[in-house]
């Protein structure tokens, strides 16, 4: 699946290789002085072309960037999660928090034991 995506990656940034020819050609045209507006029609069909294949990029770009896959920590089922993020797991319902790429329980065990032993300590000192 990594490879499929990353060639589809590949693809798209040949494609806005192309694009970016051909925008330097029709600017190139302009300088030599073929006149403005065959420039500026060209440009303008470039960037109307350009512009979904920039956002379809930079969508790609940040799922990659942020889309987690590993296993749930209570039932060992397959997930797929964004950064940063919390979710509920489909199997078991366990709120799982995604961290530095990584699945977490959002109440691990223990951490209750922890809060009560702090509340004592305070108290203490009071
Ligand atoms: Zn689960």
């Amino acid at each position: 699946m990594n490879q499929n995506s990353s060639k589809g990656f590949l693809i798209a940034l040949s494609t806005i290789r192309a694009w970016l020819v051909i925008v330097a050609a029709v600017w190139l045209l302009g300088a030599i002085g073929l006149g403005w507006l065959v420039k500026s029609f060209f440009a303008l069909i470039g960037i109307i072309l350009l512009a979904p294949v920039a956002i379809f990029v930079g969508v790609r770009w940040w799922i990659q960037r942020n889309l987690v896959q590993g296993q749930c920590p209570v039932c060992a089922s397959p997930l797929a999660g964004l950064n940063k993020t919390q979710m509920r797991c489909p199997n078991c319902n366990e709120p799982i928090k995604v961290e530095h790429k990584h699945f977490s329980r959002l109440t691990p065990p223990g951490t209750i034991d922890v809060q009560a032993v702090e509340v004592g300590a305070r108290t203490l000192e009071e």
